[in-house]
């Protein structure tokens, strides 16, 4: 008995033929050769069986009454497309019109009545090797592909987590550095102006002094939140620009815009009386801050629009702190 190594079912073989004679040879020599067989008598019962189940393969006769073979296999194609099993043809005709029709409508293979036993079993053979390469061949593709729609998923989570500062939630300086390289860019394109407004927690070492680090963080997660809740458009950026700085990205606005969101932002942050029985300009948490707008053009530079913010927002600590400054340049 012949019995395929790499089979670790046995395969199923779908015998159609409407002479119950032969259907009886053939389920006897493919069940020699270690097969499971299933019979159907014409083409109409092929389709119902293979609806319902699938062979590995189909011997089909190609002259019955009703649905021929031909027909039969065409429908075959027509419903189960790439699942289909390799279809065998098995034909009296032996002329080139029949041969060339079996392979037109899809037909693996042929063999001609009277059967040539050995022939049919070695090309039985060889298509359900062909066919499990191929399916082999289509599991490791599948299997290579959600391996790397894990591994984009996974690289996505890491560039998100590794663009968000722990302690705020806030964009961190990576992210934000990244984001206004491309607003900056996206400026030049428009024409549009883009502004930036810096912001410092005012003596925030004596904060950490008088109430510890732990309420500092707590502090400066509070006020992260108060900027937040003042920055409206989609299109802007919140980040944490380092310690207790923030800043945030107002791209296609100018500086009147800027210096309106910016004190939006410092009356924010007083208005939510968090204490600070150390500050020396309040009895409640401040914040400074330095706006600074530019017309981004391919000969200016990105780093004056953030050192004009920095400058602006020095401004505004050396005038009192609790105040906004800015910078303009057209
Ligand atoms: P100014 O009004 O001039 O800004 O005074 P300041 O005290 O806020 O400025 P300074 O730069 O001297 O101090 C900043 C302080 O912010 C010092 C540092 O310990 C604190 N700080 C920075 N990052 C964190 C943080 O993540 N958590 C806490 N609790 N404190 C932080
Ligand atoms: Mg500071
Ligand atoms: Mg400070």
């Amino acid at each position: 008995m012949m019995k395929p190594d790499i089979w670790t079912v046995q395969p199923q073989i779908l015998i159609v033929d409407d002479e119950k004679t032969i259907r009886l040879i053939l389920r006897r020599v493919m069940e020699k050769d270690g097969y499971q067989v299933m019979e159907a008598n014409n083409g109409k019962e092929c389709l119902e069986i293979c609806e319902k189940q699938l062979p590995n393969l189909i011997l089909l006769d190609a002259m019955m009454p009703g649905l021929d073979g031909f027909t039969c296999c065409s429908e075959l194609q027509k419903k189960f497309e790439e699942e289909t099993p390799p279809v065998l043809m098995i034909t009296v005709l032996d002329d080139q019109g029949s041969v060339d029709l079996a392979f037109q409508v899809g037909a693996k293979d042929y063999v001609t009545k009277p059967i040539h036993w050995a022939v049919l079993r070695q090309r039985v053979r060889r298509l359900l090797q062909t066919q499990w390469a191929m399916n082999e061949l289509r599991r490791q593709v599948e299997k290579e592909r959600m391996l790397t729609e894990k591994l984009e998923k996974a690289n996505e989570e890491l560039e998100r987590l590794a663009s968000i500062d722990s302690l705020t939630m806030l964009a961190n300086r990576r992210y934000f550095d990244k984001f206004i390289k491309n607003e900056w860019k996206r400026g030049i394109r428009t024409s549009f102006p883009l502004s930036v407004v810096m912001c410092d927690v005012d003596f925030f070492k004596a904060y950490n002094d008088t109430y510890g680090h732990p309420a500092g963080d707590l502090c400066l997660k509070k006020v992260a939140e108060v900027i937040c809740n003042n920055v409206n458009r989609s299109t802007d950026l919140v980040a944490r620009y380092g310690g207790e700085e923030f800043i945030v990205v107002l791209p296609e606005t100018d500086v009147k815009g800027a210096i309106y969101v910016a004190e939006k932002i410092r009356k924010g942050i007083k208005d939510s009386a968090i204490e600070h029985q150390n500050s020396q300009v309040s009895n409640y948490v401040t914040i400074s801050c330095g706006v600074a707008t530019y017309y981004p053009q391919l000969e200016s530079d990105l780093n004056d629009l953030i050192n004009d913010a920095d400058l602006a927002l020095y401004e505004a600590k050396s005038q009192g702190r609790n105040r906004v400054f800015f910078r303009y340049n057209k």
